[in-house]
């Protein structure tokens, strides 16, 4: 049976702060925008028990519940959520094609915020237990199932000390183990600081995991000495991994242009090397990551989008589009020369009124639109015809060339 097809304005790839901001901006400049969350909306942020850097919290917000507000906030500007995972994507052509896996999303733009994924040990057996088996990642979502038991947290992050904290409210005993010699972790300073006062939590110093054991479900954690070797079994009800994460972009391979780990670089405008395709929150190129920095992307990738679609219009209904051949005129108002031949463009527009159809481009607001007609520098014409770039006039200072190239065209 051949598969759905469905059109949108923007689809963006992913629910987390990132995904869900931009799609806010997207709806409230009412553009049709489908969101696509393979889970549940809120992403990695909903993993976090207690935000307390996020502004406007000043008593800090459960991670879930501040994830709740983007969303119903997103639903209130009309975007569009489908709680499915996106299989693949061809995003190189002038449509992006999202597929799903009963329907193909037909996008003008494509916002990607796919986040990240998290980072695993690489331990024996670790497979085995990933997920509902005793390896976990979020501590919200799974700590009230550890109550009264024993757990054991892997990394020294702020993530790993933070949530490892958070587990003592459950958990019986919360142990840590860490890689770094006694005494060193790498969280913030305040997290540290009561992490070692805390009685319930305790460090494992110099260690990393060798192999998780077990059998229907984890039992043991086999910790391994960096300095002598040793390796001691740790019995265990659960074991919660804050390593790291990756980036989640396997699905753009060859076609965004990624870093060596996978993820994507874009300009200040979160525009990828793809026209159209943009990228927000972790899963780019970037030094902070977090639930602010991930709605500042956001935002500016859901104007971005917004300018891309609307020049796009423009420039393939106004110049590209029209039934007679097209001068454009790339120009900058604040220039004399340009000033100057403004007035021969006029003449020229007066003289083939019937004929021709006449396109000014500021190149200051829009120039883009120009370097999309190969021009970088204003004073510059181009003529077109039949949706391509018939003739080009760089750096002129009259009209006669092009109007050479237009009598040949109309006769
Ligand atoms: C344990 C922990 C604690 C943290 N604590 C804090 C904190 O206190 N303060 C702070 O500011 N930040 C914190 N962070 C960081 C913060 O959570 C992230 O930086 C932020 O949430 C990133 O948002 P994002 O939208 O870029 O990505 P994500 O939140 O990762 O969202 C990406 C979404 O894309 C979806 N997705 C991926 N691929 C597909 C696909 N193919 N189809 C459909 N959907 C897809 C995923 O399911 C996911 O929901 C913490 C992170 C962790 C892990």
């Amino acid at each position: 049976m051949a598969k759905q097809r469905e059109y949108c304005d923007v689809a963006v790839i992913g629910g987390g702060a990132a995904g869900l901001t931009a799609a806010i901006y997207c709806g409230r400049a009412r553009l049709k925008t489908v969101l696509f969350e393979k889970a549940l909306p809120g992403g990695l942020a909903t993993y976090t028990s207690e935000i307390e850097n996020y502004p406007g919290f000043p008593e800090a917000i459960p991670g879930t519940a501040l994830m709740k507000l983007f969303e119903k906030q997103a639903k209130r500007f009309g975007v569009e959520f489908k709680l499915t995972a996106v299989k693949q994507a061809d995003l190189t052509g002038g449509e992006k094609v999202i597929s799903t896996f009963r329907t193909d999303y037909v996008a003008k733009a494509v916002i990607v915020a796919s986040g990240g994924k998290p980072r695993l040990t690489g331990a024996i057996g670790e497979e085995s237990f990933l997920y509902d088996k005793g390896i976990s990642f979020c501590a919200t979502c799974d700590a009230a199932y550890y109550t009264g038991k024993k757990v054991l947290v892997v990394g020294s992050g702020d993530a790993a000390i933070e949530e490892a904290m958070f587990l003592t409210k459950f958990a019986d005993k919360v142990q840590v183990s860490v890689i770094h010699d006694r005494g060193i972790v790498d969280a913030n300073e305040v997290a540290k600081e009561h992490a070692f006062a805390n009685p319930k939590l305790e460090f494992i110093w110099n260690t990393v995991v060798d192999e998780f054991r077990g059998g229907e479900r984890l039992q043991q954690v086999v910790l391994k000495n960096i300095k002598t070797g040793e390796l001691s079994p740790v019995d265990v009800d659960g074991c919660f991994l804050f390593i790291g994460y990756l980036p989640d972009t396997d699905l753009f391979k060859g076609q965004v242009e990624m870093d060596g780990r996978g993820y994507i670089p874009t300009d200040d405008n979160m525009a990828t090397n793809l026209p159209g395709v943009f990228a927000v929150g972790d899963v780019r190129v970037k030094g902070l990551r977090q639930v602010a920095t991930a709605v500042g992307d956001g935002a500016v990738g859901g104007v971005a989008a917004e300018r891309y679609l609307a020049e796009k219009a423009y420039f393939d209904e106004q110049i590209m589009g029209g039934s007679c051949p097209t001068v454009v005129y790339c120009w900058n108002p604040t220039d004399p020369v340009c000033r100057s031949l403004m007035s021969d463009v006029e003449k020229l527009k007066e003289k083939y009124r019937e004929q021709v159809k006449v396109v000014n481009v500021d190149m200051y607001k829009a120039g883009s639109l120009a370097a999309r007609l190969g021009i970088q520098q204003a004073p510059a014409l181009a003529l077109v015809s039949d949706r391509a770039v018939a003739y080009r006039a760089l750096e002129c200072t009259d009209v006669r060339a092009i109007e050479a190239e237009l009598a040949k065209m109309i006769g």
